[in-house]
């Protein structure tokens, strides 16, 4: 297949694998970035995605390179971890401007041409967070189990027209936003996992992958934790 592929956030961990995963199947597929561009490999925009305005030119951009976004993956995201009574609310509203708006704003660009299609694939990128929550990360346990909601309801509206829409959550995985973590706290982490490891972003990246895929054609509104177990009955 060669869809036309758009993963935000994917110069780097969970977006990268996401994005060469598309790409070592054939498809054509755009990053976004925000800071420093992709491996030359990829097809990198400038895009911050807390800005409409940068949204909707990189959208444009992407549509002159490589035609209607056919599938998009909606993964950039950040993390201000604080406890409740030290998260000021620029901390709340920095994580759900990125992680919860950011996403709205995309499908938002992407989202006429694909009905207009009357096919398409969206993937978002929650966390395992979001459906169990985590002391100090209650701004981005909130954007992310967002995204939920804001998924089940974009499968309502956009199933008629054959697009799926589906979430995938990650648990810990190995990637810059987790490599700051003490390993005490990697270890005391693992534990809590039934396989006992953090993710690979490549692990993330074959979920996302599948969702997208012709196989998944009647997956819609589904929250696949892909976890190690980490978020089993949540
Ligand atoms: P990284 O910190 O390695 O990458 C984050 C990505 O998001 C980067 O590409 C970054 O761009 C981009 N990004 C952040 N803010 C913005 C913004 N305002 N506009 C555009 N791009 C932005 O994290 P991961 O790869 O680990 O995370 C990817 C996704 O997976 C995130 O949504 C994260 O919440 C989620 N996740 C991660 C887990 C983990 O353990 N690592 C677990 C569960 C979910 P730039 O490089 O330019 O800053």
């Amino acid at each position: 297949m060669s869809r036309s592929v758009l993963v935000t956030g994917g110069n780097r961990g969970i977006g990268l694998a996401v994005a060469r995963a598309f790409a070592g199947d054939g498809e054509k597929v755009a990053v976004t970035y925000r800071s420093e561009p992709p491996p030359p490999d990829l097809l990198g925009f400038h895009c911050d995605v807390t800005s409409a305005a940068d949204v909707e030119r990189a959208v444009a951009e992407v549509e002159v390179q490589q035609g209607a976004v056919e599938v998009l993956v909606a993964n950039a995201g950040i993390t201000r971890d604080k406890l409740l009574l030290r998260m000021g609310e620029e901390d709340f509203e920095a994580t759900l401007d990125a992680n919860l708006k950011g996403a709205f704003r995309v499908v938002r660009q992407v989202a006429p041409k694909m009905l207009r299609a009357k096919r398409g694939r969206i993937v978002f990128v929650s966390s395992s967070v979001g459906l169990r929550g985590e002391q100090g990360q209650s701004n981005y346990a909130a954007s992310k189990a967002g995204l939920i909601g804001f998924a089940r309801s974009l499968a309502w509206e956009f199933g008629s027209r054959g697009i799926t829409v589906n979430v995938i959550a990650p648990g810990l995985t190995d990637t810059d936003m987790t490599s700051g973590l003490p390993e005490k706290r990697i270890a005391e982490m693992c534990a809590q996992i039934p396989l006992r490891r953090m993710a690979s972003p490549e692990e993330i990246a074959e979920a996302v992958r599948f969702v997208a895929s012709p196989r998944a054609s009647y997956i819609t509104g589904a929250v696949i934790p892909v976890d190690g177990g980490a978020s089993m009955g949540h």
